[in-house]
């Protein structure tokens, strides 16, 4: 960028299209409201004052896939579910992120034996970006997944995005 240098005053403030627009989405992600199991309670328990997910930019839970950008799968994930899970997946408009919270939604948790009726692993249903494991994880936990997951975005590239690119190929097979 030396080409650039002290031609401009004080106060002005060059930056790459790519860490502009990561800046916006990782500041202002907006979860659905969407909680299948205990997991939730710890979920729902980060947006109270305690844990206040608001401090992240991530605190408008939105009552509709269309304006939400993140899917926190929080619970057990029964057959009969996964497909309205996947349909509501489908709404939100892109880009948009999944965390999988908690034993029962990365792979069956404690029904994974005996319980025909649940799905062992919701990536088997939608993509997924970060697991957080635990029977239920804290809601430390979910803020910990929440940064990582904005570390994903933060390295994201408009030329070059492994995330939608994964997330094509899950969605194609
Ligand atoms: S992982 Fe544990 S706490 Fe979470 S939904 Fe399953 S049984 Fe409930």
């Amino acid at each position: 960028m030396s080409w650039i240098e002290n031609r401009f005053e004080e106060g002005l403030m060059v930056t790459s299209l790519d860490w502009a627009i990561n800046w916006g989405r990782t500041s202002s992600i907006w979860p659905m409201t969407f909680g299948l199991a205990c997991c939730a309670i710890e979920m729902m328990a980060v947006g109270a004052s305690r844990f206040d997910i608001d401090r992240f930019g991530a605190g408008a839970f939105r009552a509709t896939p269309r304006q939400a950008d993140l899917m926190i799968v929080a619970g057990t994930v029964t057959y009969k579910m996964a497909s309205r899970l996947k349909r509501l997946y489908n709404q939100m408009p892109d880009p948009k992120y999944v965390i999988a919270m908690g034993a029962c939604t990365i792979g069956g948790g404690p029904y994974f034996k005996y319980g025909y009726h649940v799905v062992k692993g919701v990536d088997l249903v939608v993509p997924v970006d970060v697991y957080i494991p635990g029977c239920p994880p804290r809601p430390e936990a979910l803020l910990e997944g929440l940064m990582r997951l904005q570390d994903k975005i933060k390295s994201q590239t408009r030329a070059k995005d492994p995330i939608s690119r994964v997330r094509t190929e899950v969605l194609a097979n």
